[in-house]
């Protein structure tokens, strides 16, 4: 790469989402396409130095289709079928098939939602009382009172390493440039001869890159440097998130090997809301079971995100959900546990903004949590939005229309009047 080249479409943040979208604009080979993000820190200086992180370091993101909001099912359902055609372009290996189990309290409304939404897509689905659960899954207690929802068929697991891999992969056998790079900040300048505006992308270690077109994909730090004009900042709202692994033993790993994916939702934000992964050997060589929680709040600075992924977590948060896992797969024996943070970028629709900002810099951002299994198509969206420079999508572009923060107070993320509207949990 030149520091000279003018690039057609610069994607800011190789995530899931700007990895996806460099992708699917580097299909075109008359587009010109750079894709700027770090790695992930793997060092503790590396961690102690970096300024921004992603929500991709793990090796297990439940995709599914089962959920309330069609809209959601309908970008979960198009990923899924662009995973397969990723995996036999690159040769890499990032999904796995796998039952999902959903449970809530009988009749809940989002257990009869998702119900509706498995008819609708005609997906392999059994609506099971806890006793009958027990008798398929003998390991699992979720509850008395509760109902589950068993999906059979559109469900898995994406191992969000090797799928931004696999995306990075292809993108450059297209001929899309990769820069292993942090940007700090973009500048707009006026090119008086060809009468065009170019933006100037200013990467930490010095570098500038031009480009017609900007597309953002920064996911929880788009608000942390001076990416976007300071009346145009989104509304997205970042919550502290925190996983727990535990290391199983030979015997544990055996009696969970055909456990299904497991999504608990309670309603209404609640910390109770958790999912869990089944066994997934890390690179370390060790295999985990892993938990995660329902939201509980918001960042209060932006300089805390960066903080929180070099913490060890909330112990509070640590504590409960060990209790979770205990409580629904009782008799474990822990060989060692393990504590990972991250962010979640909440939108108020719960559905991604994927919108241009300004002429010429557009935006995919606002995983809610649930951003891996819409990233393929994201990508697509994004890509196909910068190519042409306008909205160029069979779903209309209000459902992911940016809504802009009202002041910058809003952005200090004091979140007291954000209403959780998201109901596509995990
Ligand atoms: C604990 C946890 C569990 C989750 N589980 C699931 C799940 O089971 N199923 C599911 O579908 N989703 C899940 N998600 C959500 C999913 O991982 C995210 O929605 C998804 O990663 C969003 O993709 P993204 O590209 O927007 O952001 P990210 O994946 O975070 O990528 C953003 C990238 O931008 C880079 N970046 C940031 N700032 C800059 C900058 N200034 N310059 C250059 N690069 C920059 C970052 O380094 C990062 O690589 C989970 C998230 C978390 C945190």
């Amino acid at each position: 790469m030149a520091d000279c080249v003018v690039y057609d479409i610069c994607v800011v943040g190789a995530g899931l989402w700007g990895s996806a979208a460099a992708y699917h604009a580097s299909m075109d080979p008359e587009t010109k396409v750079c894709l700027i993000g770090p790695d992930e820190p793997t060092t503790k200086q590396e961690f102690t130095e970096r300024t921004v992180f992603g929500a991709h370091y793990d090796e297990a993101r439940i995709t599914r289709q089962n959920v309330g909001n069609m809209t959601d099912a309908e970008i979960a359902r198009r990923s899924h079928d662009g995973f397969g055609v990723l995996e036999s372009k690159t040769g890499v290996s990032f999904y796995n098939d796998c039952s999902h189990i959903l449970f809530g309290k009988a009749k809940s409304p989002y257990v009869i939602s998702s119900k509706k939404t498995s008819e609708f897509l005609g997906l392999e689905h059994l609506l099971l009382s806890n006793d009958e659960l027990s008798r398929m899954f003998p390991y699992l207690t979720l509850g008395d009172g509760n109902e589950c929802l068993l999906q059979l068929s559109n469900c898995g697991m994406v191992n969000p390493r090797r799928l931004v891999s696999a995306q990075k992969l292809a993108a450059s056998s297209q001929g899309c440039d990769i820069v292993t790079s942090i940007v700090n900040q973009i500048n707009e300048k006026y090119d008086q001869v060809n009468r065009d505006t170019i933006l100037e992308v200013v990467t930490e270690d010095g570098h500038m890159i031009q480009s017609r077109r900007v597309l953002i994909c920064t996911g929880g730090f788009t608000l942390s440097k001076p990416l976007l004009p300071p009346h145009l900042l989104p509304d997205l709202r970042l919550a502290p998130t925190q996983t727990l692994r535990i290391e199983l033993s030979a015997e544990d790993t055996k009696t969970l090997r055909e456990m299904p994916m497991i999504s608990s939702i309670v309603g209404g934000n609640n910390i109770e809301d958790c999912y869990m992964c089944p066994p997934v050997t890390y690179p370390d060589g060790r295999t985990y079971l892993k938990i995660g929680h329902g939201r509980r709040k918001h960042f209060e600075r932006n300089d805390a995100i960066a903080e929180w992924y070099r913490s060890k977590g909330d112990p509070i948060i640590t504590e409960k959900m060990n209790e979770m896992l205990n409580r629904y797969i009782p008799g474990l024996q822990p060989l060692s546990t393990q504590i990972d943070t991250c962010v979640l970028s909440g939108t108020p629709s719960g559905l991604p903004y994927i919108d241009m900002i300004t002429p010429e810099i557009g935006i995919a951002v606002g995983g809610n949590g649930v951003g891996a299994r819409w990233s393929y198509e994201v990508g697509k969206i994004a890509a196909k939005m910068m190519t042409k420079g306008q909205w160029d999508y069979d779903l209309p572009k209000e459902y992911f229309k940016v809504q802009l923060a009202r002041t910058r107070k809003d952005n200090d993320m004091s979140a007291e009047n954000f209403k959780v509207q998201n109901q596509s949990k995990l």
